[in-house]
């Protein structure tokens, strides 16, 4: 027999993305909300994460919307100094039980259930006790939608032979002794996190193998800083961005430009990147990486034996005294068979990306625009899905698309307003706070402001070609 609940919210996840929805929603609302969750707390993929996980951009706008996350201060030490902080796994959990435990549950209004699988249906099940839940709601946010693979919960696509040492990157700080080597396997955000964690434990760079079957286009993490200081870089960078796009004469003279005006990075110039997922770096980390020469570019892995790895495009040596570190969950396999669906349909919500880069802001606009607007198609036209990158190219419809959404948010006085004074909101306070005397604010956004349209144009034109060339 299940139990019967009544609510007006059922949010499957407590991630970043079901909490920050939750967290507006709340604001915006006297509605009852169940949050219902297969973890024991609340955080999502942080509950699963690396003991040395930080956040790859600033603090200040991650998190949910009512709540501070920054400590507000620089840091003044290590690969990320003289930037804003980047919250640690440790100070995400503690944020996020803050936020569920001091302003969800003590308001009364929100009941949470934690360690519980959602079934379909408005069923969740208790996985300790077996006992099962019926919810009677008004409407289902589903908020499982951007789940990430992480390597500590992900299968690996490739085979590995039982005697050879593999691990997460979770586990390398159980290492007990020195290894022959460590091969690290991946060249997204985890990879770049092993290595460095490695390198910053004194490793000798000789000792890393780094399998980077694909080179990543990198953000500048200089240009994510929200602060009056980084004016030039943060808001200089969108401008930069714009002359880029809209001065380019092929896609490929617009990664070029990218890259000379400071808005993408990559860790080698030899090799021209294909991979864009917006991993961002600073260039202290880059530095860093750069140290490790043994990079092997030989496609996937396929097979790990006794002696050797097996790869798309060849093979290398190994040994039972080597360390192979796993960093080859990808955001390609998380969201690659997923099927992008409006996010308001009917009684279901489906919060997805809206502005690229900010899953946060995200989350907590769907919830602003479900109260704030009547109709789906209102609200879905203010929440055009902007497109999760994977390839180089798909930096195209995913700038495209979080430009016209922009665009349409700029046209509507209220949103506007909200967007400003949202937290989650990188940039929109730090622009339109700019003294109008202040000659060289005043210059990046001329710049900006000549250079939107023709970036938008552009990106349109490469759009098609794109389309072209995958239809030929
Ligand atoms: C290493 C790393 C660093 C990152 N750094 C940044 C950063 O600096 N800035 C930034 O903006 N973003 C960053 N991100 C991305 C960001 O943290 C979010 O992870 C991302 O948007 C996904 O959040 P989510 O809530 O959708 O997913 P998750 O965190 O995966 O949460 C989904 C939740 O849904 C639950 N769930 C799923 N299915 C069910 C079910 N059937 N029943 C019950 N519960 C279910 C899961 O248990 C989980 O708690 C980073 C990600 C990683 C991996």
């Amino acid at each position: 027999m299940s139990e019967l609940l009544k609510t007006d919210y059922l949010i499957i996840g407590s991630g970043l993305v079901g909490m920050a929805f939750a967290d507006t929603l709340f604001t915006e609302t006297d509605a009852n909300i169940i949050i219902v969750d297969r973890y024991a707390k609340p955080g999502g993929h942080w509950n699963m994460a690396y003991p040395f996980v930080t956040l790859h951009q600033p603090s200040a706008f991650f998190g949910v919307s009512s709540k501070e996350l920054s400590r507000g201060d620089i840091d003044h030490i290590g690969l990320n100094q003289g930037m804003s902080d980047l919250a640690t796994g440790a100070e995400l959990l503690a944020y996020f039980d803050d936020v569920m435990r001091q302003r969800f549950l003590a308001s009364g209004r929100v009941q949470y259930f934690p360690m519980c699988e959602y079934e379909g249906d408005g069923t969740f099940r208790s996985k300790l006790t077996g006992k099962a839940h019926k919810v009677s709601y008004e409407k289902l946010v589903d908020a499982t939608f951007l789940t990430i693979a992480v390597p500590s919960t992900h299968t690996p696509n490739f085979t590995i032979a039982p005697e050879v040492t593999f691990m997460p990157l979770n586990d390398l700080p159980k290492v007990t002794s020195k290894p022959e080597g460590y091969v690290v396997i991946g060249g997204g955000k985890t990879g770049i996190d092993a290595c460095l964690w490695l390198l910053s434990s004194d490793v000798d760079p000789n000792d890393i193998t780094w399998i980077r079957s694909r080179d990543a286009w990198l953000l500048d993490r200089e240009n994510t800083q929200p602060t009056e200081e980084f004016f030039s870089s943060s808001v200089g960078s969108i401008a930069a961005q714009y002359e880029a796009i809209g001065g380019a004469s092929s896609i490929e003279d617009m990664f070029d430009r990218l890259e000379e005006g400071g808005y993408l990075v990559r860790l080698d110039q030899a090799v021209r990147p294909t991979m864009f997922h917006a991993a961002t770096i600073s260039k202290a980390e880059i530095a860093q990486l750069q140290r490790i020469k043994n990079v092997v570019r030989m496609g996937h892995v396929t097979a790990i034996e006794a002696n050797r790895i097996v790869l798309a495009k060849g093979e290398i040596k190994t040994s039972n005294a080597h360390v192979h570190v796993d960093c080859s969950a990808s955001l390609e396999r998380s969201f690659g068979h997923k099927q992008p669906v409006p996010i308001f349909d009917g009684n279901c919500i489906t919060p997805q990306m809206i502005r690229a880069y900010q899953p946060a802001f995200s989350a907590s606009m769907a919830a602003y625009v479900e109260v704030q607007y009547d109709t789906d198609a209102q609200k879905n036209s203010l929440c055009s899905l902007v497109p999760p990158p994977n390839n180089d190219v798909d930096f195209i419809p995913m700038t495209l698309a979080m430009m016209m959404n922009q665009f349409n948010w700029s046209q509507d006085k209220p949103l506007r307003h909200w967007i400003r004074e949202n937290r989650l909101d990188g940039f929109t306070k730090l622009i339109s706070s700019v003294d109008k005397d202040d000659q060289q604010k005043m210059k990046i956004m001329q710049r900006i402001q000549n250079n939107a349209m023709p970036a938008i144009t552009k990106l349109q034109q490469f759009n098609v070609e794109l389309a072209q060339g995958a239809e030929k």
